[in-house]
């Protein structure tokens, strides 16, 4: 059982806060003890600016309590639902067009690589006979 001494306690409320079986309540002022809800936890004492709260022997039909796990009421779960994800604006043409340019490319591709490696091999040889050419006619002038 606890004692609240009246003359130093200044009302300020902190054990009624920790109470975890509304033992305790401001009354007039001063804080005042249900001895028969208090379980003894002396999470008042702990609590109390004042120290105006002392424990005092338990009467034998508390001893039975005391020790026991604090019965506080369920705490209310407030669940919070995360808001839903923006909706992506999908174009149904995108993948249909995504697939024709991959469809062309790989028809194209192989076929501009040759033109271009035969049009770069013409001008090669082109390039060589241009040079023999020259070669020839400076050899037949000197
Ligand atoms: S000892 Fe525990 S149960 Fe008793 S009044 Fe203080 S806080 Fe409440
Ligand atoms: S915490 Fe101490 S001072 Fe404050 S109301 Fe309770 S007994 Fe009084």
């Amino acid at each position: 059982m606890i004692h609240i001494n009246a003359e130093s306690c200044n009302g300020c409320g902190a054990c009624v806060e920790v109470c975890p079986v509304g033992a305790l309540s401001i009354v007039q002022g001063t804080a005042v003890a249900d001895a028969l809800l208090c379980r003894a936890c002396e999470a008042c004492l702990l609590a109390c600016p004042a120290s105006a709260i002392s424990i005092t022997a338990l009467p034998a039909v508390m001893g039975a309590y005391a020790g026991l796990p604090a019965l506080r009421p369920a705490p209310e779960v407030v669940r919070i639902e995360p808001p839903p994800a923006p909706e992506v604006a999908h174009s149904a043409a995108l993948p249909a067009l995504v697939a024709a340019v991959a469809r062309v490319g790989q028809q194209w591709l192989p076929r501009v690589v040759e033109v271009a490696s035969q049009v770069l091999q013409s001008k090669a040889s082109d390039t060589k006979l241009s040079t023999g050419s020259r070669h020839r006619r400076r050899r037949g002038s000197g």
